[in-house]
C-alpha cells in the first residue's frame, strides 16, 4: 500500500533513542532543551519564544487558556480544519465561528475572515492548509488593525515562509505538531511559540502543573533550599515532552530541509504529470516569496466521480484521503454557517500520497492509476 502520509524513521532515530536510554534519564531534560533550542533556531527566533508540549492540540488548548477566552467570546477559524482546533475553542466556553475558504487553495482569504468578525470576536485561529502560507501576511495585518489576536496552527507548515520569515511567527501564538503523521516527527509532541516571551514562560509553567519554579536535579545544584518544595501559580495539567521524543525530534529536524526538498520534487512531478490529465486540476502555483512545506498535495475533480476514484485507488493499493472534514458540518459545534466554497472544495478535492519515502516509481504509479481511474469515469 502506498500511504498518503508516512514518517521516515530509521537507524539515526534509533541511535538517538539509544543514547537517551544510556543516560537512564528519559524524562524532560537536556534533550528537550536541545530540541526547543533547535526549533527556535529553525524559526529564526530567540530561544525564549518557544517551549515544548506533548502535542499540538495541547499547545492550542494552552493558547486558548492564555488568551483568556470564555463564554460570550467568538473565535474565527476556517471550516477546513483539524478537530482539535475547534475543540480548544469550544472547551473554553467560547464559540467557534467557522469561515469559508478559497475553493482551490483551501486556505481562507482576508475577506473570508473579515466577513465573520463581530464585536464578540476575540481572535483568529488560522491553519496553513497543506503547508502553504496562504494569506497570512494580510490576515495578520487585519487582526492587528482590529485589535484581535492571531494564532497560527502551523502543524502543516513546519518549514514554510514568506519572504524568508517563518510561518508561525506572524501571529501572537503558534503551534506545531510532531505526531506520527507530520513531516518531522518526535513520536508525539508539540512546540508552542509566542511573540511575547512572557507568554511563552507562562505557557511553560502551565505545561508543567502550573509550578511556579523548576524542580529536580538542576534546581538542586543551583539552590541551597529544599528543592522538593514548590509553589503553584495555576491549576494546570502535565503537558510536557520527554527526552526520548525530543531526541527523535532533533534528529528529524536536522533532516527536515531534505524531507521538504523531496516533497517539493514530488509536488512538481504531480503538477506537471497531472496537468496532462483531462478532468483533473492541480493546486494554484505558489505566489512569489512563498515557501511551502508540501505537507498535503491535492487535486480537484468532478465531485460526481471523486469518491469512486478514491475507492479505485484504494483497491489498487494507493491510499488517498480528504483533509480536513468541514467542521461547520459537525453537529457538536452547533454551527448554522453556509460556506459554499468550502463545500465545493470538500466535494471535489482528493489528497494524494506525499511523503519523503515515496520512490519515483511510486509517484509514477499514483499518477498512472489516478489518470486511468478518472478516464474510466469521464468517458464511460
Ligand atoms: C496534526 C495536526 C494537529 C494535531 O497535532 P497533535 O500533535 O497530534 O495534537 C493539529 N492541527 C493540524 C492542522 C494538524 O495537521
Amino acid at each position: 500500500m502506498i500511504n498518503v502520509f508516512q514518517p521516515s524513521l530509521g537507524d539515526d532515530e534509533l541511535a538517538a533513542v539509544g543514547e537517551v536510554f544510556k543516560t537512564s534519564w528519559i524524562g524532560r531534560g537536556t534533550k528537550v532543551a536541545e530540541f526547543e533550542e533547535a526549533w527556535a533556531a529553525h524559526l529564526g527566533v530567540g530561544r525564549s519564544h518557544v517551549t515544548s508540549t506533548n502535542s499540538c492540540t495541547e499547545a492550542t488548548f494552552l493558547a486558548m487558556e492564555l488568551f483568556g477566552i470564555g463564554p460570550g467570546d467568538e473565535v474565527v477559524l476556517p471550516t477546513v480544519n483539524f478537530v482539535g482546533a475547534a475543540n480548544a475553542v469550544a472547551a473554553h466556553g467560547a464559540r467557534p465561528v467557522f469561515c469559508d475558504v478559497d475553493p482551490e487553495l483551501l486556505n481562507p482569504t482576508v475577506e473570508d475572515i473579515e466577513r465573520c468578525l463581530t464585536p464578540k470576536t476575540r481572535g483568529v485561529l488560522l491553519l496553513h492548509y497543506g503547508g502553504r502560507p496562504g494569506h497570512i501576511v494580510e490576515i495578520a495585518k487585519l487582526c492587528q488593525e482590529r485589535g484581535i489576536w492571531l494564532m497560527e496552527d502551523a502543524a502543516n507548515a513546519q518549514s514554510s515562509s514568506v519572504d524568508g520569515k517563518a510561518v508561525g511567527t506572524f501571529g501572537d501564538i503558534s503551534a506545531w505538531s510532531f505526531d506520527w503523521g507530520k513531516i518531522a516527527v518526535a513520536l508525539d509532541g508539540g512546540i508552542l511559540y509566542a511573540k511575547d516571551p512572557a507568554v511563552t514562560a507562562e505557557a511553560a509553567k502551565r505545561a508543567y502543573l502550573g509550578m511556579a519554579q523548576s524542580s529536580g536535579f538542576s534546581e538542586a545544584h543551583r539552590t541551597q533550599t529544599r528543592w522538593w518544595e514548590f509553589e503553584v501559580s495555576s491549576f494546570s495539567r502535565r503537558s510536557i515532552m520527554n527526552d526520548v521524543q525530543a531526541a527523535v525530534g532533533t534528529t528529524q529536524l536536522a533532516k527536515l530541509r531534505d524531507f521538504v526538498k523531496r516533497r517539493r520534487l514530488i509536488a512538481e512531478f504531480y503538477d506537471s504529470a497531472i496537468a496532462e490529465v483531462p478532468g483533473l486540476r492541480t493546486p494554484p502555483p505558489l505566489p512569489d516569496g512563498h515557501e511551502s512545506s508540501y505537507y498535503i498535495y491535492w487535486v480537484q475533480m468532478d465531485p460526481a466521480i471523486r469518491d469512486a476514484v478514491a475507492r479505485q485507488l484504494f483497491d489498487e493499493g494507493i491510499y488517498t484521503t480528504f483533509r480536513y472534514q468541514l467542521l461547520h458540518k459537525v453537529d457538536a459545534y452547533g454551527s448554522d454557517a453556509v460556506l459554499p466554497s468550502a463545500e465545493k472544495a470538500a466535494a471535489s478535492t482528493l489528497c494524494l500520497p506525499i511523503h519523503q519515502a515515496l520512490s519515483d516509481s511510486d509517484i509514477g504509479r499514483v499518477v498512472d492509476t489516478l489518470a486511468r481511474a478518472v478516464r474510466d469515469r469521464t468517458h464511460g
